[in-house]
């Protein structure tokens, strides 16, 4: 292999680019922690951004008026670029006007030819808007080159979970970065891709990271850090749990168990990418960028902290073959079939003899077109508005601290893992 390039890839998330303020202190950052080597950062779109975005699509597909909340998005970007004070039209090589005034021309455009039908290419054309827009802002704030992404990162067809094609986008990263880098700090988008026919596409919801570490891969950079509003990987999430502990340490192993899980502080599909080629991963706060984070590399460690992992808009669906014969390979083989070509992931399931229960993410849509699919051959029946947890490492005092004085409507357990679906609590 290789020797590592000494690139070092920063990512930074929706938070650390929530507002003017949230940018200098990146800026700080960048300053401080990554001079003196080639430096590739990769940006989320700002604060909440994507969801705005995602709303506004939904507007403009039921062919509603979306003038008002996209003049507001509008209005908000610019905002914060001439606070940052590159908004001057007069000086255009300093200033994020033209691309970002190109940007929602574009925006306005393609919500406006809208077509019936095709809902998830159209969902990316729009929703990966938001990432082009903040690293406009960005780069321009920190005078670093801006880089659009999506002719280079190559994704197939599959709208709103591109799967990446590895070889291809190897060779146009290898064949574009390094010249840029040479030349300074390059600023890019986390999130989105292109496929063959030039069409944009994303990666998931909160799959920067994964951007990043497709980036670190490639260039085989030395390490990846992500910049988060948190202390580091913690072993639950402080928004639901006290007492969090933080993992100094932690292999890649147990690191993708828990994002497989759930653990919303890194993007499930991250971390391979970065344990093929043992670059290790540092989580750090962009709040105290000097505190020591958590390093996800190659290590050994002894018993870990349970972790508790939590999964909300959970639903549990549940079918009985309508013959009240026993639930078979051959009726699985259909469940499964439909579940996946419907796009619901299971996050967990459990048969009995005449039933079969799967636990995914809620959405009205793609629940519809399963039952659509599904209802000749099964009764079915289905819970919304639950969580799932789960806890990785556990032991008789962390179930208890988790369940007491929760409805519960299906556990599991195997030797490291216990899950458990309730209803939401209000
Ligand atoms: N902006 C996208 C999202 O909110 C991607 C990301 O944040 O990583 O899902
Ligand atoms: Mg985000």
């Amino acid at each position: 292999m290789q020797e590592s390039s000494q690139l070092k890839v920063y990512k930074f998330g929706g938070a650390s680019v929530k507002d003017a303020a949230a940018i200098r202190n990146l800026g700080r950052i960048v300053q401080e922690y990554g001079a003196g080597a080639p430096l590739l950062i990769v940006v989320s779109a700002m604060g909440k951004t994507t969801n705005a975005l995602e709303e506004l699509f939904q507007l403009a597909y039921s062919g509603q008026d979306f003038t008002a909340p996209l003049a507001r998005l509008r209005e908000f970007h610019a905002g914060v670029a001439a606070e940052l004070g590159v908004a001057d039209e007069a000086a255009p090589a300093d200033s994020a006007a033209p691309l970002l005034a190109t940007l929602f021309e574009q925006l306005g455009d393609r919500m406006a030819t809208l077509l019936p039908g095709d809902y998830d290419r159209q969902y990316d054309q729009i929703v990966s808007f938001g990432e082009l827009l903040a690293t406009c802002i960005v780069a321009r704030a920190l005078h670093a080159q801006w880089l659009d992404c999506r002719s280079l990162i190559r994704t197939d067809h599959t709208w709103r979970e591109g799967r990446v094609d590895w070889p291809t986008t190897e060779r146009h990263l290898l064949a574009a970065l390094p010249d840029l880098l040479a030349r300074g700090p390059v600023v890019t988008q986390g999130f989105v891709g292109g496929t063959s026919s030039g069409q944009t596409t994303t990666l998931g919801r909160e799959g920067s990271d994964y951007t990043a570490a497709i980036f670190a891969y490639c260039l085989q950079a030395e390490s990846v850090t992500i910049w988060k509003d948190v202390a580091g990987l913690l072993n639950a999430d402080p928004k639901f749990f006290r007492d969090t502990v933080r993992y100094p340490e932690i292999s890649y192993q147990e690191t993708i168990e828990m994002a497989y899980y759930g653990a919303s502080v890194i993007h499930p599909k991250t971390i391979k990418p970065l344990a093929v080629r043992r670059i290790p991963l540092l989580v750090k706060s962009f709040l105290d960028p000097s505190a020591e984070g958590t390093r996800i590399h190659d290590c050994r460690h002894g018993l870990l902290a349970p972790a508790f992992i939590r999964k909300d808009g959970q639903c549990l669906v549940s079918f009985e073959s309508k013959d009240l014969t026993f639930i078979s390979e051959e009726n699985l083989e259909v469940i499964f079939g439909a579940l996946a070509q419907v796009r619901l992931k299971i996050h967990l399931m459990q048969n009995s003899a005449i039933s079969f229960s799967v636990c995914t993410d809620f959405s009205a849509y793609r629940l519809e077109k399963l039952l659509a699919l599904l209802r000749d051959q099964f009764t079915i029946h289905y819970n919304t508005g639950l969580e799932l947890y789960t806890i990785k490492n556990y032991d008789a005092a962390s179930i208890q601290r988790l369940t007491e004085g929760r409805e519960l409507l299906l556990e599991q357990r195997t030797r490291q893992t216990f899950q458990v679906v309730c209803r939401g609590q209000v």
